[in-house]
Protein backbone atom coordinates (compact mmCIF):
# COMPACT_ATOMS: atom_id res chain seq x y z
CA UNK A 1 0.00 0.00 0.00
CA UNK A 2 1.26 3.50 -0.40
CA UNK A 3 1.22 5.48 2.38
CA UNK A 4 1.72 8.91 0.71
CA UNK A 5 -0.88 11.11 -0.77
CA UNK A 6 -1.40 12.67 -4.14
CA UNK A 7 0.77 15.54 -2.29
CA UNK A 8 3.38 13.43 -0.67
CA UNK A 9 1.72 13.60 3.04
CA UNK A 10 2.55 11.58 5.05
CA UNK A 11 1.00 13.54 8.10
CA UNK A 12 -2.49 13.45 10.06
CA UNK A 13 -3.28 16.60 12.18
CA UNK A 14 -5.78 16.71 14.80
CA UNK A 15 -6.24 20.39 15.86
CA UNK A 16 -8.25 20.51 19.27
CA UNK A 17 -9.68 23.09 21.72
CA UNK A 18 -6.44 22.72 23.80
CA UNK A 19 -4.09 20.52 22.17
CA UNK A 20 -3.18 19.95 18.28
CA UNK A 21 -1.91 15.92 18.14
CA UNK A 22 0.29 15.01 14.92
CA UNK A 23 1.04 11.54 13.36
CA UNK A 24 3.97 11.06 11.35
CA UNK A 25 4.62 8.23 9.23
CA UNK A 26 8.19 7.26 8.38
CA UNK A 27 7.92 5.02 5.36
CA UNK A 28 11.07 2.53 4.97
CA UNK A 29 10.24 1.99 1.43
CA UNK A 30 9.81 5.55 0.22
CA UNK A 31 11.95 7.46 2.36
CA UNK A 32 10.70 11.17 2.56
CA UNK A 33 11.49 14.83 2.63
CA UNK A 34 11.43 14.74 6.51
CA UNK A 35 12.48 11.18 7.69
CA UNK A 36 15.08 11.23 10.39
CA UNK A 37 14.07 15.46 10.52
CA UNK A 38 11.93 14.61 12.93
CA UNK A 39 14.13 14.59 15.58
CA UNK A 40 15.22 17.93 15.05
CA UNK A 41 11.41 19.46 15.02
CA UNK A 42 10.95 17.29 18.68
CA UNK A 43 14.10 19.28 19.75
CA UNK A 44 12.20 22.54 18.85
CA UNK A 45 9.66 21.32 20.72
CA UNK A 46 11.72 22.61 23.76
CA UNK A 47 12.61 18.98 24.85
CA UNK A 48 16.75 18.26 25.14
CA UNK A 49 17.48 14.65 25.02
CA UNK A 50 17.60 13.01 28.75
CA UNK A 51 18.04 10.03 30.85
CA UNK A 52 17.13 11.66 33.76
CA UNK A 53 12.91 11.80 34.18
CA UNK A 54 11.27 15.48 34.14
CA UNK A 55 12.47 17.91 36.43
CA UNK A 56 9.71 18.81 38.62
CA UNK A 57 10.86 21.55 40.33
CA UNK A 58 9.33 24.57 38.83
CA UNK A 59 5.85 22.56 39.20
CA UNK A 60 3.21 21.17 41.84
CA UNK A 61 4.66 21.37 45.77
CA UNK A 62 4.19 18.25 47.20
CA UNK A 63 6.05 15.67 48.53
CA UNK A 64 7.10 12.97 45.54
CA UNK A 65 7.89 9.63 45.80
CA UNK A 66 10.68 8.09 43.19
CA UNK A 67 7.99 5.87 42.12
CA UNK A 68 5.70 9.14 41.00
CA UNK A 69 8.64 10.41 38.96
CA UNK A 70 9.59 7.07 37.17
CA UNK A 71 5.55 7.08 36.07
CA UNK A 72 5.87 11.02 35.01
CA UNK A 73 9.05 10.06 33.03
CA UNK A 74 7.74 6.82 31.39
CA UNK A 75 5.94 8.58 29.15
CA UNK A 76 7.73 10.74 26.96
CA UNK A 77 10.51 8.67 27.59
CA UNK A 78 14.21 10.37 27.93
CA UNK A 79 12.70 13.84 27.04
CA UNK A 80 13.28 17.10 30.13
CA UNK A 81 10.82 19.68 29.78
CA UNK A 82 12.94 22.86 29.38
CA UNK A 83 10.38 24.99 29.78
CA UNK A 84 6.47 24.45 30.94
CA UNK A 85 4.62 22.24 28.32
CA UNK A 86 4.02 23.03 24.95
CA UNK A 87 4.78 19.80 22.94
CA UNK A 88 6.28 16.93 23.21
CA UNK A 89 6.35 13.62 21.32
CA UNK A 90 5.06 10.35 22.78
CA UNK A 91 8.13 7.88 22.54
CA UNK A 92 6.75 4.91 23.82
CA UNK A 93 3.33 5.05 21.51
CA UNK A 94 5.47 4.77 18.35
CA UNK A 95 5.40 1.49 16.94
CA UNK A 96 6.64 -0.34 13.44
CA UNK A 97 3.78 -1.52 11.21
CA UNK A 98 4.74 -4.59 9.29
CA UNK A 99 2.43 -4.33 6.40
CA UNK A 100 3.14 -0.69 5.62
CA UNK A 101 6.75 -1.25 6.14
CA UNK A 102 7.54 1.93 8.16
CA UNK A 103 7.38 3.89 12.26
CA UNK A 104 4.49 5.72 13.46
CA UNK A 105 5.63 8.76 15.74
CA UNK A 106 3.05 10.95 17.40
CA UNK A 107 3.54 14.18 18.73
CA UNK A 108 1.13 16.85 20.64
CA UNK A 109 1.84 20.46 21.43
CA UNK A 110 -0.60 22.89 22.54
CA UNK A 111 -2.68 24.10 19.81
CA UNK A 112 -2.55 27.82 21.16
CA UNK A 113 1.34 27.68 19.88
CA UNK A 114 0.06 26.84 16.38
CA UNK A 115 2.29 30.09 15.04
CA UNK A 116 5.23 28.69 16.55
CA UNK A 117 4.66 25.02 15.35
CA UNK A 118 4.32 26.59 11.52
CA UNK A 119 7.15 28.64 11.96
CA UNK A 120 9.34 25.72 13.02
CA UNK A 121 7.64 23.53 9.70
CA UNK A 122 8.81 26.84 8.14
CA UNK A 123 12.23 27.01 9.52
CA UNK A 124 13.20 23.11 8.67
CA UNK A 125 11.13 23.23 5.04
CA UNK A 126 9.22 20.37 6.21
CA UNK A 127 6.42 21.59 4.49
CA UNK A 128 8.82 20.69 1.04
CA UNK A 129 6.43 19.50 -1.76
CA UNK A 130 3.75 19.48 0.12
CA UNK A 131 0.15 21.14 -0.60
CA UNK A 132 -2.13 20.06 1.79
CA UNK A 133 -2.37 18.00 5.16
CA UNK A 134 -6.05 16.66 5.73
CA UNK A 135 -6.54 17.96 9.14
CA UNK A 136 -9.10 17.11 11.83
CA UNK A 137 -10.67 18.89 14.60
CA UNK A 138 -11.61 23.03 14.63
CA UNK A 139 -8.22 24.00 14.51
CA UNK A 140 -8.43 22.71 10.49
CA UNK A 141 -11.15 25.92 10.13
CA UNK A 142 -9.16 28.24 12.49
CA UNK A 143 -5.75 28.07 11.27
CA UNK A 144 -6.31 27.57 7.72
CA UNK A 145 -5.29 31.38 6.72
CA UNK A 146 -2.00 30.61 9.05
CA UNK A 147 -0.71 27.38 7.03
CA UNK A 148 -2.06 29.12 3.41
CA UNK A 149 -0.08 32.09 4.28
CA UNK A 150 3.04 31.18 6.12
CA UNK A 151 3.06 27.85 4.15
CA UNK A 152 0.96 27.87 1.51
CA UNK A 153 -0.42 24.45 2.33
CA UNK A 154 -4.12 23.79 2.47
CA UNK A 155 -5.38 22.14 5.67
CA UNK A 156 -8.13 20.38 4.24
CA UNK A 157 -11.29 19.87 7.07
CA UNK A 158 -12.16 16.41 7.64
CA UNK A 159 -14.90 15.32 9.73
CA UNK A 160 -13.74 14.58 13.24
CA UNK A 161 -15.72 11.63 14.77
CA UNK A 162 -15.25 9.51 11.33
CA UNK A 163 -11.43 9.82 11.60
CA UNK A 164 -11.50 9.10 15.33
CA UNK A 165 -13.54 6.22 15.24
CA UNK A 166 -11.49 4.93 11.42
CA UNK A 167 -8.22 5.24 13.31
CA UNK A 168 -9.65 2.84 16.59
CA UNK A 169 -11.29 0.48 14.38
CA UNK A 170 -7.86 0.42 12.41
CA UNK A 171 -5.47 -0.08 15.44
CA UNK A 172 -7.37 -2.88 17.25
CA UNK A 173 -7.41 -4.98 14.49
CA UNK A 174 -3.73 -4.24 13.29
CA UNK A 175 -0.93 -6.72 13.33
CA UNK A 176 1.19 -4.93 15.38
CA UNK A 177 4.99 -6.00 16.12
CA UNK A 178 5.24 -6.78 20.03
CA UNK A 179 6.44 -3.44 20.87
CA UNK A 180 3.21 -2.17 19.93
CA UNK A 181 0.94 -5.33 21.22
CA UNK A 182 -0.58 -3.49 23.87
CA UNK A 183 -2.82 -1.47 21.98
CA UNK A 184 -6.21 -1.38 24.87
CA UNK A 185 -6.85 -2.23 27.98
CA UNK A 186 -10.27 -3.82 29.66
CA UNK A 187 -11.40 -1.62 32.72
CA UNK A 188 -12.96 -4.54 34.91
CA UNK A 189 -9.98 -7.15 35.23
CA UNK A 190 -7.02 -7.89 37.43
CA UNK A 191 -5.72 -5.54 39.48
CA UNK A 192 -2.17 -4.36 37.52
CA UNK A 193 0.87 -2.65 38.74
CA UNK A 194 3.13 0.59 37.74
CA UNK A 195 6.32 0.22 39.16
CA UNK A 196 4.99 -2.12 41.69
CA UNK A 197 2.10 0.08 43.04
CA UNK A 198 -0.87 -1.02 42.37
CA UNK A 199 -2.95 1.97 40.62
CA UNK A 200 -5.50 0.69 38.60
CA UNK A 201 -7.66 -2.56 37.98
CA UNK A 202 -7.05 -2.56 34.13
CA UNK A 203 -4.77 -4.91 32.09
CA UNK A 204 -3.60 -4.57 29.15
CA UNK A 205 -5.44 -6.74 25.83
CA UNK A 206 -3.58 -7.72 22.74
CA UNK A 207 -5.13 -6.76 19.24
CA UNK A 208 -8.76 -9.27 18.68
CA UNK A 209 -10.15 -10.76 16.03
CA UNK A 210 -13.91 -9.92 17.87
CA UNK A 211 -15.59 -7.40 16.36
CA UNK A 212 -15.36 -4.05 17.79
CA UNK A 213 -18.90 -3.21 17.03
CA UNK A 214 -21.05 -1.88 18.47
CA UNK A 215 -19.68 0.12 20.80
CA UNK A 216 -19.89 3.65 22.47
CA UNK A 217 -17.36 5.91 22.48
CA UNK A 218 -16.97 8.66 24.90
CA UNK A 219 -13.99 10.68 23.79
CA UNK A 220 -12.85 12.79 26.57
CA UNK A 221 -11.10 15.99 25.20
CA UNK A 222 -11.96 19.64 26.45
CA UNK A 223 -15.23 18.34 26.31
CA UNK A 224 -16.85 15.18 25.92
CA UNK A 225 -18.29 13.92 23.47
CA UNK A 226 -20.70 10.31 23.16
CA UNK A 227 -20.92 8.33 20.23
CA UNK A 228 -22.85 5.19 19.22
CA UNK A 229 -20.73 3.33 17.15
CA UNK A 230 -22.41 0.40 15.06
CA UNK A 231 -19.60 -0.26 12.20
CA UNK A 232 -16.73 2.15 10.74
CA UNK A 233 -19.25 4.34 8.99
CA UNK A 234 -22.29 3.95 10.86
CA UNK A 235 -22.30 5.98 14.14
CA UNK A 236 -24.06 9.02 15.65
CA UNK A 237 -23.61 11.78 18.57
CA UNK A 238 -26.24 10.50 21.11
CA UNK A 239 -24.66 12.40 23.81
CA UNK A 240 -21.75 14.75 25.64
CA UNK A 241 -20.78 16.89 28.27
CA UNK A 242 -19.15 20.71 28.75
CA UNK A 243 -18.06 19.06 31.94
CA UNK A 244 -14.95 17.71 30.42
CA UNK A 245 -10.70 17.38 30.09
CA UNK A 246 -10.87 21.33 29.92
CA UNK A 247 -13.01 21.93 33.07
CA UNK A 248 -10.59 19.71 34.83
CA UNK A 249 -7.41 21.66 33.82
CA UNK A 250 -9.30 24.91 34.00
CA UNK A 251 -9.89 24.23 37.86
CA UNK A 252 -6.73 22.55 38.63
CA UNK A 253 -4.94 25.78 37.30
CA UNK A 254 -6.94 27.90 39.62
CA UNK A 255 -7.12 25.70 42.80
CA UNK A 256 -3.67 24.47 42.76
CA UNK A 257 -1.58 27.04 41.10
CA UNK A 258 1.72 26.07 41.02
CA UNK A 259 0.51 22.78 39.38
CA UNK A 260 2.10 23.83 35.65
CA UNK A 261 2.08 20.55 34.12
CA UNK A 262 -0.48 17.98 33.24
CA UNK A 263 0.95 14.57 33.40
CA UNK A 264 2.58 15.86 37.16
CA UNK A 265 -0.98 16.50 37.90
CA UNK A 266 -2.22 13.38 36.84
CA UNK A 267 0.02 11.47 38.67
CA UNK A 268 0.02 13.74 41.62
CA UNK A 269 -4.06 13.17 42.38
CA UNK A 270 -2.45 9.37 42.15
CA UNK A 271 -0.93 10.41 45.68
CA UNK A 272 -3.88 12.11 46.76
CA UNK A 273 -6.76 11.33 49.17
CA UNK A 274 -9.74 12.88 48.61
CA UNK A 275 -11.63 11.44 51.61
CA UNK A 276 -10.00 14.91 53.06
CA UNK A 277 -12.44 17.16 50.87
CA UNK A 278 -15.44 14.82 49.77
CA UNK A 279 -18.33 14.21 51.84
CA UNK A 280 -18.66 10.00 52.26
CA UNK A 281 -21.86 8.31 52.47
CA UNK A 282 -19.73 6.77 55.47
CA UNK A 283 -18.75 10.10 57.10
CA UNK A 284 -23.32 10.42 56.88
CA UNK A 285 -24.28 7.20 58.29
CA UNK A 286 -21.09 5.68 59.96
CA UNK A 287 -20.54 3.23 57.76
CA UNK A 288 -22.17 1.71 54.46
CA UNK A 289 -26.04 1.76 54.00
CA UNK A 290 -28.47 -0.56 53.06
CA UNK A 291 -31.25 0.73 51.03
CA UNK A 292 -34.91 -0.80 51.08
CA UNK A 293 -34.09 -2.27 47.93
CA UNK A 294 -31.64 -4.29 49.61
CA UNK A 295 -28.65 -2.15 47.34
CA UNK A 296 -25.92 -1.51 49.40
CA UNK A 297 -24.42 1.93 49.27
CA UNK A 298 -20.70 1.40 50.46
CA UNK A 299 -19.07 4.10 53.10
CA UNK A 300 -16.37 4.82 50.81
CA UNK A 301 -18.51 6.01 48.37
CA UNK A 302 -18.68 10.11 47.41
CA UNK A 303 -22.06 11.92 48.58
CA UNK A 304 -20.97 14.72 47.77
CA UNK A 305 -17.38 15.89 46.21
CA UNK A 306 -15.88 18.84 48.14
CA UNK A 307 -18.56 18.90 50.25
CA UNK A 308 -15.57 18.87 53.69
CA UNK A 309 -14.35 22.02 51.96
CA UNK A 310 -17.65 23.68 52.38
CA UNK A 311 -17.67 22.61 56.32
CA UNK A 312 -14.24 23.12 57.31
CA UNK A 313 -12.52 20.38 59.51
CA UNK A 314 -10.35 18.02 57.47
CA UNK A 315 -10.15 20.05 54.23
CA UNK A 316 -7.57 22.50 56.11
CA UNK A 317 -4.86 20.01 56.06
CA UNK A 318 -5.56 19.34 52.40
CA UNK A 319 -2.64 19.75 50.14
CA UNK A 320 -2.84 19.75 46.27
CA UNK A 321 -2.49 16.27 45.73
CA UNK A 322 -6.15 15.85 47.34
CA UNK A 323 -7.24 18.54 45.65
CA UNK A 324 -6.37 17.04 42.54
CA UNK A 325 -7.51 13.95 43.23
CA UNK A 326 -10.90 14.90 44.33
CA UNK A 327 -10.78 16.81 41.08
CA UNK A 328 -9.95 14.04 38.88
CA UNK A 329 -12.43 11.83 40.95
CA UNK A 330 -15.21 14.05 40.24
CA UNK A 331 -14.86 14.93 36.11
CA UNK A 332 -14.48 10.74 35.62
CA UNK A 333 -17.20 9.82 37.46
CA UNK A 334 -19.70 12.45 36.10
CA UNK A 335 -18.61 11.26 32.59
CA UNK A 336 -18.66 7.64 33.52
CA UNK A 337 -22.20 8.52 35.25
CA UNK A 338 -23.58 9.63 31.81
CA UNK A 339 -21.30 7.02 29.29
CA UNK A 340 -23.23 4.33 31.80
CA UNK A 341 -26.46 5.55 31.10
CA UNK A 342 -26.30 6.04 27.38
CA UNK A 343 -25.14 2.48 26.92
CA UNK A 344 -28.30 1.29 28.71
CA UNK A 345 -30.61 3.62 26.52
CA UNK A 346 -28.77 2.38 23.78
CA UNK A 347 -28.23 -1.26 24.69
CA UNK A 348 -24.68 -1.68 23.99
CA UNK A 349 -22.62 -3.44 26.75
CA UNK A 350 -18.62 -2.53 25.63
CA UNK A 351 -17.93 1.48 26.18
CA UNK A 352 -14.54 2.74 24.64
CA UNK A 353 -13.27 5.99 26.27
CA UNK A 354 -10.95 7.96 24.52
CA UNK A 355 -9.14 11.75 24.66
CA UNK A 356 -6.59 13.38 26.27
CA UNK A 357 -8.19 13.78 29.63
CA UNK A 358 -7.02 9.70 30.15
CA UNK A 359 -3.32 11.11 29.11
CA UNK A 360 -1.00 10.00 32.28
CA UNK A 361 -4.25 10.04 34.44
CA UNK A 362 -4.27 6.43 35.97
CA UNK A 363 -6.90 8.08 38.38
CA UNK A 364 -9.16 8.90 35.97
CA UNK A 365 -9.04 5.35 34.61
CA UNK A 366 -8.96 3.81 37.91
CA UNK A 367 -11.90 5.78 38.57
CA UNK A 368 -13.93 5.07 35.37
CA UNK A 369 -13.49 1.14 35.37
CA UNK A 370 -14.19 0.94 39.14
CA UNK A 371 -17.04 2.95 38.87
CA UNK A 372 -18.73 0.97 35.67
CA UNK A 373 -18.02 -2.21 37.53
CA UNK A 374 -20.24 -1.07 40.21
CA UNK A 375 -22.89 0.59 38.56
CA UNK A 376 -22.65 -2.69 36.69
CA UNK A 377 -22.85 -4.79 39.58
CA UNK A 378 -25.68 -2.99 41.74
CA UNK A 379 -27.79 -2.82 38.68
CA UNK A 380 -26.70 -6.75 37.66
CA UNK A 381 -29.37 -8.73 38.89
CA UNK A 382 -32.41 -6.62 37.03
CA UNK A 383 -29.97 -6.98 34.01
CA UNK A 384 -29.52 -10.90 34.50
CA UNK A 385 -33.39 -11.29 34.08
CA UNK A 386 -33.51 -9.16 31.36
CA UNK A 387 -30.67 -11.09 29.36
CA UNK A 388 -28.25 -7.63 29.49
CA UNK A 389 -24.53 -7.98 29.94
CA UNK A 390 -22.95 -6.14 32.20
CA UNK A 391 -21.16 -3.37 31.17
CA UNK A 392 -17.37 -2.76 30.33
CA UNK A 393 -14.94 0.23 30.18
CA UNK A 394 -11.93 -0.02 27.92
CA UNK A 395 -9.18 1.99 27.42
CA UNK A 396 -6.86 2.05 24.09
CA UNK A 397 -3.22 3.32 24.78
CA UNK A 398 -3.17 5.63 22.12
CA UNK A 399 -5.90 7.70 23.62
CA UNK A 400 -6.52 11.04 21.79
CA UNK A 401 -3.98 10.21 19.05
CA UNK A 402 -7.06 8.57 17.28
CA UNK A 403 -8.29 11.88 15.30
CA UNK A 404 -4.87 11.99 13.77
CA UNK A 405 -4.23 8.48 13.18
CA UNK A 406 -7.59 8.77 10.95
CA UNK A 407 -6.46 11.63 9.40
CA UNK A 408 -3.45 10.20 8.08
CA UNK A 409 -5.30 7.15 7.04
CA UNK A 410 -7.71 9.74 5.29
CA UNK A 411 -4.79 11.07 3.47
CA UNK A 412 -2.93 7.60 2.44
CA UNK A 413 -6.63 6.36 0.61
P1 LIG B 1 -9.08 18.61 22.33
O1 LIG B 1 -9.13 18.02 20.96
O2 LIG B 1 -10.36 19.24 22.77
O3 LIG B 1 -7.89 19.48 22.55
P2 LIG B 1 -7.84 16.33 23.68
O4 LIG B 1 -8.32 14.93 23.46
O5 LIG B 1 -6.53 16.69 23.09
O6 LIG B 1 -8.99 17.33 23.28
O7 LIG B 1 -7.81 16.55 25.25
C1 LIG B 1 -7.60 17.81 25.86
C2 LIG B 1 -7.52 17.56 27.34
O8 LIG B 1 -6.39 16.74 27.62
C3 LIG B 1 -7.29 18.79 28.19
O9 LIG B 1 -8.51 19.45 28.46
C4 LIG B 1 -6.67 18.21 29.43
O10 LIG B 1 -7.65 17.68 30.30
C5 LIG B 1 -5.89 17.03 28.89
N1 LIG B 1 -4.43 17.25 28.71
C6 LIG B 1 -3.54 16.24 28.53
N2 LIG B 1 -2.30 16.72 28.41
C7 LIG B 1 -2.39 18.06 28.50
C8 LIG B 1 -1.43 19.13 28.47
N3 LIG B 1 -0.13 18.87 28.33
N4 LIG B 1 -1.88 20.40 28.58
C9 LIG B 1 -3.18 20.66 28.73
N5 LIG B 1 -4.13 19.70 28.79
C10 LIG B 1 -3.74 18.41 28.68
Amino acid sequence: PQCLNSSGSRLGLDIGGTLAKLVFFESETRPSWCNGRIAEVIKSLGCVASEEPASLSSSCQQSRSGSLLRAVSKRAVGFQRQSSFWGEQDMELSFYDDELKGRFHFLCFRSDQMERFVSLIAVHELHHNMTEIFTTGGGAYKYAELFQERLDVKLVPVDELSVVIKGISWLVNRPLSPEAGEVCWLGDEQPSALDGQPISQCHWMEPSDESLFPFILVNIGSGVSIVKVEGIDKFERISGSALGGGTFWGLCKLLCPSCKDFSEAGFLAAEGDSSNLNLLVEDIYGGDYELPSGTKLPGNLVASFFAKAGAGGSSENSGEADILNALTTMVSQNICQIAYLNARLQEVSRIVFTGNFLRQNPVARQVIAENMRRVSAAAAASERQNGREPLQAHFLHHEGYFGALGTFLHNVE
